[in-house]
């Protein structure tokens, strides 16, 4: 009411003002002079000034500032960008299910063989254990991080600790919570949105996503080692398939030659990115923090040095505490029952309440 009754207010303003500057400017005897020229200036100014604050009224709102604009310019963009990785996240499983699945039938048909026929029983004993239980773990991780919702805030409950608002979804924000633009949907404790598994990481299911990245470089590693003589071999038969005299290979072996450069190729690349990606999530686990925490950590250790403060995570419980909470480490048999083999025990806390570690001589974080 305030707002329209104010611009109503600044229109008629503004008519009265075109009014006077039309008198103004009605010819009269002898009002050319410098003086009246200058009135007329003055008040075309002035007109314009008005008529500034007119427009600025029917849109002006308290809130604003240059990167809501900046946002409302760019909304476009940011809309086809999450559609389009909205829908590529639907490539990009079946992209990980298809790769996964020509490893698996590679080394079923080609390395498994060479294995059983030319290592002793124990060597043949520890790849058929490690090699399965890797293959289990990655496949349960996988499924159950693309399937585990990360969390989101409750919708019926209005009297939730909150920190702020989210602005697309109209509710209250608790702690570490962050709005998803892919989503389109506040997520608990939110980590980032992981196109490979086509899911937000969030609270609920931070733990899997983790054990997934951490059991698929162990995998590929695994293959990667294990195939590697294979691979050597298979590198210098393809070679002399472009020799003047080519040796004769069935057309088994050509494919088994192939297949074993596309395994290893595949594989240690795997191993080197995603092992890159875990260490980093490693760190940030260490650390207390999430993906986007860390960019708003990062800001405020910075704001508050130049205050001459030290900015301190109120998540951080200890390196291994932060472990253990991922875990869901609650005693020493908890490392192999929930890290070792898969487990569905839920993680620590809600995602609402969180524990924080400072007190009030520390700077508060969020
Ligand atoms: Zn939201
Ligand atoms: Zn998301």
């Amino acid at each position: 009411m305030r707002l329209g009754s104010s611009w109503r207010w600044q229109l008629s303003r503004a008519m009265r003002l075109a009014l006077r500057w039309c008198r103004l400017c009605r010819p009269h005897g002898g009002a050319r002079g410098v003086g009246a020229k200058t009135l007329i200036y003055n008040k075309l100014l002035e007109l314009w000034s008005y008529s500034k604050l007119l427009l600025k009224s029917l849109y002006f709102n308290s809130l604003s500032n240059s990167d809501t604009l900046l946002d409302c310019v760019f909304e476009p963009v940011y809309c086809i960008v999450d559609n389009v990785t909205r829908w590529f996240g639907v490539v990009f499983v079946c992209l990980v299910v298809l790769l996964t699945t020509s490893v698996l039938v590679i080394v079923y048909l080609f390395v498994l063989p060479t294995i059983l026929s030319t290592y002793p029983l124990h060597w043949i004993s520890w790849h058929l254990c490690i090699g399965h239980w890797l293959l289990i773990m990655v496949v349960f991780h996988y499924y159950k991080a693309t399937t585990t919702s990360a969390g989101h805030p409750p919708k019926d409950k209005i009297h939730i600790p909150s920190v702020s608002i989210c602005k697309k979804c109209i509710t209250p924000k608790p702690p570490r919570t962050h709005h998803c633009s892919i989503c389109n949907v506040c997520v608990l404790k939110m980590d980032h949105h992981c196109p490979w598994l086509n899911n937000c990481v969030g609270h609920f299911n931070h733990r899997y996503f983790f054990s997934f990245c951490l059991y698929m470089t162990l995998g590929c590693v695994y293959c990667s080692i294990s195939s590697r003589n294979l691979f050597l071999d298979a590198y210098s038969a393809v070679e002399s398939y472009y020799q003047t005299s080519p040796p004769e290979y069935t057309f088994r072996e050509t494919t088994a030659h192939k297949s074993i450069i596309f395994l290893w190729v595949l594989t240690s690349s795997v191993a080197v990115a995603l092992g890159g990606l875990t260490l980093w999530h490693g760190v940030l686990i260490s650390r207390g923090e999430t993906s986007v925490e860390r960019h708003i950590n990062r800001k405020e250790t910075k704001r508050l040095k130049e205050k001459g403060k030290v900015f301190r995570n109120p998540y951080h419980h200890g390196k291994m505490n932060n472990w253990k909470l991922l875990f869901g480490v609650e005693k020493r048999s908890h490392w192999f029952t929930r890290v070792l083999l898969p487990s569905t025990h839920l993680p620590n806390g809600d995602g609402i309440m969180w524990e924080c570690t400072f007190t009030r001589r520390d700077p508060m974080a969020i």
